[in-house]
């Protein structure tokens, strides 16, 4: 029932759009090999990011770091801080069935509950319901997606996409496996890295006084 209806909008994915195969949604669990699209090649770290990005002199795995967040390396870097995005495919967390939790790679908040991921047959992984208040939206620099990001770090997660009718919530969270980590359940979750934005603590109006700082808290 869903499938016509597909069929007609097209069936749009994290990267690009991609030209809906019904045949392909119905009768194979893989993501067909023409929807592969190569990653764009990483960009240096930009000067321009919001929150200063520190590159650590290390050989290889940790060289991307924020304040007291998780060290990223150079693919994590690319798509949480530079809003790249992984090349779609069975990898990563996209065939995931477990039941558990997946946390922002970068601070480890929770994100998204197993129980809310569904088999789109986009190429990443999909969920149609986030924890409540874990995810914040953006209009993509394409103005056309809604891009979604952590609403603890505003690491880049990938883009949200409603109205396909996949599931009853009529909503797909498309995200970057990279972007996450997964804990099954039972596995104890690393405490929340919590970081002021700077941004943020700008627009806290600043009190004239000390009594004034007691009596507003
Ligand atoms: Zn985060």
């Amino acid at each position: 029932m869903i499938l016509p209806v597909l069929a007609l909008v097209g069936f749009t994915g994290c990267d690009r759009t991609m030209v809906a195969n019904a045949d392909d949604a119905q009768s194979n669990d893989k993501t067909p090999a023409t929807t592969v699209a190569e990653p764009e090649k990483a960009s240096a770290p930009s000067k321009t990011t919001q929150t200063k990005t520190t590159k650590v002199n290390s050989k290889d795995k940790v060289p991307f770091m924020i304040g007291e967040y998780n060290p990223l390396n150079e693919k994590e870097a690319y798509v949480l801080l530079h809003k790249g995005t992984e090349a779609p495919g069975d990898g990563g967390y996209t065939l995931t069935k477990d039941a558990g939790i997946y946390l922002c790679r970068q601070c480890n908040a929770r994100l998204y509950k197993a129980d809310d991921k569904f088999v789109s047959h986009c190429g990443w992984p999909s969920f149609d319901d986030e924890i409540k208040g874990a995810v914040a939206r953006n209009i993509d620099a394409d103005g056309r997606r809604v891009e979604i990001v952590c609403a603890n770090c505003g690491g880049h997660l990938g883009h949200v996409f409603e109205g396909e009718r996949l599931t009853e919530k009529n909503t797909r969270h498309c995200v970057n496996s990279i972007s996450m980590r997964f804990f099954p359940e039972g596995k104890e979750l690393p405490p929340v890295i919590k970081q002021v934005d700077p941004a943020e603590s700008k627009q806290v109006p600043k009190p004239t006084d000390k009594t004034a700082v007691e009596k507003a808290e």
